[in-house]
């Protein structure tokens, strides 16, 4: 009775579904193991503020596409996203910038370095601190040494376990030394929330007499795959329709070949009877304590009560059945294992792998929304 079955109520199942239903008229059921739609994406009011339960998520993009495509689901609130780091007793803005430079170095030392990273860099430019460390000019030595020891080392131990040499270069560059004056931790051209939140998006994007969703649903008790055969079976009938699965890509293949490793995080949500706690959404502890970084998501959602909300993040070690697996390790030993898992899903003709779990990637939701976009018209466009 259905053409299509989506595994996982996130944004790369959620995009399929809505296209498969809206443009090709087709039957679709989500099943979804949470007992919500949104995947990480999801958002909910605590004490009349809305908070993200699976941690802060800010949406920008440089995709007009992705962007456009999204606005037929929600109107949008302007908001760029502005981090301080905890550094030496001060709060100074994240990404590392000239104004970090200037509120933590004497002026002359700040001076001199900004002058040499404009000769270098110019204006504008972003340097990921990897790259910066091979400097060899003294001042910029002191720099890069002065940014990874104070913003990147112990915040990556944290977050991943390891040093920032450990992991993909991809992952620290996600937050460059910025040679500017811009404090917005993201610079892409569209930076936006959605104005009545995440989940009223998916509800949306799932509103369609052709889709059904089966909530708290682990696909395994609906779905049998037989690795032999290559077929899936739908409550014990061969199902040849198409099947995308957003869930973890080992999981399916009973971690055949070993764990992919994953980052999860503890959450700590904390309701505060004043109606302001920081000066920006987001302020980052690389140097202190457990947890990461603190989120007031009234200066994400504004809303004007006397109460507000915050989140601690304590990353941790993701173990199976236990935690969410949140973050994709990336090392090249982690790839390598996951390539294995792909090659073993080309047996599957009518099942496509799509999403942060699937593909094992550090997607965004811009990425994951441009990727199923992308899928949806590669593969399933008929
Ligand atoms: P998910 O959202 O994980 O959805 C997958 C869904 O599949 C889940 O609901 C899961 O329950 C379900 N599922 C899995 N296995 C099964 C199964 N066997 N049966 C049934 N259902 C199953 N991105 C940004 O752009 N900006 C941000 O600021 C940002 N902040 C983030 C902060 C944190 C702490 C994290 C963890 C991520 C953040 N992201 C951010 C990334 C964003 O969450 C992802 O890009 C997006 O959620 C990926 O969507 P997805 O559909 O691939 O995966
Ligand atoms: N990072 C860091 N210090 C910071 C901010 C980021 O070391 O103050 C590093 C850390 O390794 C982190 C990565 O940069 O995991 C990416 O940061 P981002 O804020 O993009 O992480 P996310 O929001 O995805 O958790």
């Amino acid at each position: 009775m259905f053409d299509f079955v989506v595994i996982g109520a996130g944004f790369a199942g959620s995009v399929i579904a809505e296209r498969a239903a809206n443009v090709l008229g087709k039957k679709v059921l989500v099943v979804e193991k949470r007992e919500h739609i949104g995947g990480n994406c999801y958002d909910e009011k605590i004490s009349d503020v809305l908070v993200h339960r699976y941690g802060p998520h800010l949406f920008h993009t440089n995709s007009k596409a992705v962007f456009d495509y999204l606005s037929r689901f929600t109107e949008w609130e302007l908001y760029h996203h502005k981090v301080l780091a905890f550094v030496d007793g001060q709060k100074v803005p994240i990404p590392f910038n000239l104004n970090t430079m200037y509120a933590l170095f004497p002026f002359s030392l700040a001076k001199t370095i900004e002058k040499k990273l404009l000769s270098k860099y110019g204006y504008g430019e972003k340097v990921p601190i990897l790259t910066l460390r091979k400097e060899s000019d003294k001042d910029l030595k002191f720099l890069s040494d002065f940014v990874y020891e104070k913003i990147f080392k112990h915040y990556t131990a944290k977050q991943w376990g390891v040093s920032p040499e450990e992991i993909a270069p991809e992952v620290t560059a996600r937050v460059p030394v910025s040679i500017s004056k811009d404090d917005r931790y993201f610079t892409d051209r569209y930076q936006a929330v959605p104005k009545e939140g995440y989940s009223k998006v998916f509800e949306k994007m799932l509103d369609h007499p052709n889709i059904e969703v089966m909530l708290g649903t682990d696909c395994d008790t609906l779905l049998r795959f037989d690795f032999g055969e290559g077929k899936v079976y739908l409550n014990d009938k061969v199902f040849n329709g198409k099947i995308v699965y957003t869930g973890m890509i080992d999981a399916l293949f009973d971690f055949k070949f070993g764990h992919l490793p994953y980052r999860s995080l503890d959450l700590v949500f904390e309701t505060m009877n004043k109606s302001s706690f920081q000066k920006t959404a987001t302020v980052n502890y690389p140097n202190d304590y457990d947890f990461t970084r603190i989120t007031e998501f009234k200066h994400i959602h504004p809303t004007s009560t006397d109460t507000t909300v915050i989140l601690k993040e304590y990353p941790k070690t993701y173990i199976a059945k236990r935690d969410i697996p949140f973050y994709p390790v990336f090392t090249q030993q982690n790839h390598e294992l996951y390539e294995k898992y792909k090659k073993e899903a080309q047996r599957f003709a009518n099942v496509i792998f799509v999403g942060r779990l699937a593909e094992y990637r550090y997607y965004d939701m811009d990425d994951v929304v441009k990727r199923a976009l992308d899928v949806f018209e590669e593969k399933l466009y008929e």
